[in-house]
């Protein structure tokens, strides 16, 4: 009990600091509960002195180049690849449904399954596998892993890994916590031991909560960017139907799906992004206002010494 509550607290403390490593990392917000947290670079303001600017610069840099990558909520590639990524399952019927609607299009898509979902339908992941699609780990029974020892996490991962790979052949190299909730400590053991990427999500149409599928498509559309990887789930109708127009209008944009070992095997190098950030011409007109002072004369009267707040 004393280990179950450290780890709690524990996570909690670490989780502020879960490093979602690389720079393009939007938020990632989870499906259902807490708040993964990604790290964002800090901006640096016009008005900063030279030594902030120096210090902020020096303190950005590391982040986006020293450790090799495990934390994947998207990849930097060179072309409009995306993958789109299915939780929860596999489900009696409805992840047939979807096999039916993406062997029509001859899409690849990527399944985060439970465990306890798979022992009961086989058959199901049995035929996504078949059929191209990666299957990956998402624990046995959903738990919020954050807050558990490592021996019950450890099983929650060895039983659902041993499973996928007696009704597929074939052992997981992906893993997605529930709620995408894992501390930086957790995540980095689980690849050690598990060898596994973890993956999380830049584009999330919070399908969960049953908006209605034209909803969960226009989300889908409005978020997705080459790069991204697309968190939905195959256990609610709305999502099923909600796929056929996202699909097609994804397809429609140029879009190029692919599963998520693909779209890591396809990352490309994240250039370092210029210092000062490059002040396009839409950037000039929103900040018009804050911009418009340092085009001013040296003597001209300061603005109000406010930097803007941070959040
Ligand atoms: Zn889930």
């Amino acid at each position: 009990m004393f280990v179950t509550r450290l780890s709690f607290f524990l996570g909690v403390a670490l989780l502020g600091l879960s490093a979602v490593r690389g720079q393009e990392t939007p938020a990632a917000p989870p499906a259902e509960a807490p708040k993964a947290v990604p790290v964002v670079a800090v901006p640096i303001q016009p008005a900063a002195s030279p030594a902030a600017t120096a210090t902020a610069m020096a303190a950005a840099k590391p982040a986006a180049t020293v450790e090799p990558r495990i934390v994947y909520n998207s990849v930097h590639v060179d072309g409009p690849y995306i993958a789109m990524t299915f939780d929860d399952g596999p489900h009696k019927t409805l992840t047939p449904k979807l096999l039916d609607l993406l062997a029509q299009r001859h899409i690849k898509v990527t399944f985060f399954v439970l465990g306890e979902c798979v022992a009961e339908n086989e058959d199901v992941l049995r035929r996504a596998a078949r059929e191209g699609h990666e299957i990956a780990n998402h624990s046995w029974s959903h738990p919020q892993l954050n807050r558990m020892a490592d021996d019950a996490v450890r099983s929650q991962l060895r039983r659902t890994d041993d499973l996928i790979k007696s009704v597929t052949g074939k052992r997981p190299t992906l893993f997605r916590p529930p709620y995408g909730a894992l501390n930086p400590r957790q995540q980095r053991w689980i690849h050690d031991e598990f060898g596994y990427s973890i993956i999380l999500w830049d584009v999330d149409p919070l399908d969960w909560k049953e908006p209605g599928p034209a909803v969960v498509t226009r989300r889908i559309l409005a978020e997705t960017r080459a790069g991204s990887i697309v968190l939905s789930h195959d256990i609610h109708h709305g999502t099923i139907d909600a796929m056929p127009a996202a699909l097609d209008q994804l397809a429609d944009k140029g879009f190029k799906f692919v599963t998520v070992s693909e779209l890591i095997g396809l990352a490309t190098p994240v250039p370092p992004k210029p210092a000062p950030p490059p002040a396009s011409p839409n950037e000039k007109k929103r900040s018009h206002a804050k911009t418009a002072p340092a085009a001013a004369a040296p003597n001209a009267p300061k603005p109000a010494a406010t930097a803007p707040p941070r959040n």
